[in-house]
């Protein structure tokens, strides 16, 4: 039987929570959540300059807005706590040190300037940069040099032979000895380097699967030696594919505002339909499109995950906003609906026209944002922006003495409901013998603003009837 998986999301704070995170967290989640196992939320935060405390509640609130939740981490803590690398050093250090003494790792005493200068000389060649083990064989400091001034490197093999590795997304990768260098595990303050600070802790986590973004695929080599070298079993991996923008470019933070998790949020996007989208860039069960966190949970593995990237699609994902929309109940709506309305300074709260709203708007609403601006400009304020274009074609001349003979049979109704409202349409229309939209259009316009709203009885009840009486009187004052 494969082990219980314990699994892991290891994001740097350096900034809001990137789509391509999510993912890579959702995809963990329910890794672990569909086989009773444990997923770990650790804080990479060793970039000081740039991992910040807003960046670490960003990516909390982010993730909690998904309702992805974590078992142990930031918290929750749990048995491996803390979950912050910088409140690890220590245990950096000790593994440090031990591959010093093992003969794994050296000290390298080469100035940033030695290193920069090599580096550009190296541009020019092909292959690039490798670090030509200058400090290796030291046997202590040169001459002016201080051991604790000096940053630790791991002792790659070298010679011939090939690193290789069965990922669970991709098959089997390999890489030649000759194309990795010895790379810096431990800066001279103690801060490691991400590929030794990420091991450690992954070994140290029990971590079973290490399920990230395929950036990530180069890094894993200098990791398998590292854990050759302390005697660890390594986790499986997974890459998981890239999310990329409709230019094919990265989606970057700094060029992609749809990077940003939030934004979706902000954007009236609901986080049902965003989980949705993410899970199917990148895998697939049959033609499935719309599918439910519970449907995820039922059917997520990482032999579903594609190897190619998913390109960004806004039209796909407002389209699965939209079902998402239909599929919430209606209270759910209206809760989320609440702070869109309460932006654009309408208190709505306990309002009875809130569900049939939601239930006539829902159809027809991208978004939520989009819900609450028709909701606010046509259902929430007294009197209405006429679009002109409209006006101009359903409230002239005929239209208008329509409009007056509508205007009449609904004040006589001694109640609103749907069905007594359309069937004034009908009356009116069969009077004045004229087709029905004849009747219906002018009404719309007048009391909406513009051509497109539910149908017409819903439209005016949930307008309510003296302030659709009074749009009426207004659009007539026209005539
Ligand atoms: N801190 C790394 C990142 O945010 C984590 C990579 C990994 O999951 O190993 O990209």
């Amino acid at each position: 039987m494969p082990p219980v998986p314990r699994v892991r999301f290891a994001p740097s704070p350096t900034g809001y929570l990137h789509i391509g995170g999510a993912r890579t967290a959702l995809m963990n989640f329910l890794q672990a959540r569909r086989q009773g196992g444990t997923f770990i939320l650790r804080m990479e935060d060793t970039d000081q300059k740039r991992s910040t405390p807003e960046s670490v509640q960003a990516i909390l609130d982010a993730l909690n807005w998904l309702d992805i939740d974590w078992d142990e981490g930031p918290g929750k803590e749990g048995p491996h706590a803390p979950y912050f690398q910088t409140q690890r050093l220590h245990t950096y250090r000790e593994h440090a040190d031990r591959l010093l003494a093992e003969g794994h790792a050296y000290r390298c005493y080469c100035t940033r300037e030695e290193l920069g200068e090599q580096r550009t000389a190296a541009k020019a060649e092909e292959g690039g940069f490798k670090y030509p083990g200058t400090c290796r064989e030291l046997k202590g400091p040169p001459p002016g040099k201080r051991a604790e001034d000096a940053v630790i490197r791991f002792k790659m093999p070298s010679g011939e032979g090939t690193a290789s590795f069965d990922d669970k997304a991709l098959g089997t990768i390999s890489k030649p000895y000759s194309d990795l260098d010895d790379w810096v595990m431990l800066r001279a303050d103690g801060i490691p380097l991400y590929n030794f600070g990420c091991v450690i802790d992954d070994h140290l986590m029990d971590i079973t699967l290490v399920a990230r973004g395929q950036e990530h695929v180069n890094s894993t080599f200098p990791q398998l030696m590292l854990y050759k070298a302390l005697g660890w079993q390594p986790p499986d991996f997974a890459h998981l594919p890239l999310i990329l923008a409709p230019d094919r470019k990265k989606l970057s933070k700094r060029l992609h505002p749809e990077a940003d998790v939030m934004r979706h949020k902000a954007d009236g996007i609901l986080p049902e339909a965003l989980l949705n989208y993410i899970i199917r860039l990148g895998w697939s069960h049959g033609n499935d499109e719309v599918i439910s966190r519970q449907q995820m949970l039922e059917w997520f593995d990482f032999t579903g995950v594609g190897s190619t990237s998913g390109i960004w699609d806004k039209t796909k994902l407002l389209w699965l906003n939209q079902q998402w929309m239909k599929l919430l109940p209606e209270a759910t709506i209206v809760e989320r609906l609440l702070p869109f309305l309460e932006a654009k300074g309408v208190q709505a709260k306990g309002d009875a026209r809130l569900e049939p709203l939601v239930r006539a708007l829902r159809e027809r609403s991208n978004t939520l944002e989009e819900m609450a601006a028709t909701a606010a400009n046509v259902y929430f304020r007294s009197g209405i922006t006429l679009d002109e274009k409209a006006a101009a074609k359903h409230l002239t001349g005929d239209s208008l003495k329509v409009l007056r003979q509508a205007r009449e049979a609904l004040a006589a109704l001694p109640d609103w409901t749907v069905e007594v409202l359309d069937g004034v349409v009908k009356t009116v229309s069969e009077a004045a013998s004229v087709g029905m939209g004849k009747v219906a259009q002018p009404i719309r316009v007048a009391v909406t603003g513009n051509t497109t709203s539910p149908g017409i009885g819903e439209t005016l009840l949930l307008v309510g009837r003296d302030e659709a009486l009074r749009r009426i009187d207004a659009a007539l004052a026209r005539g």
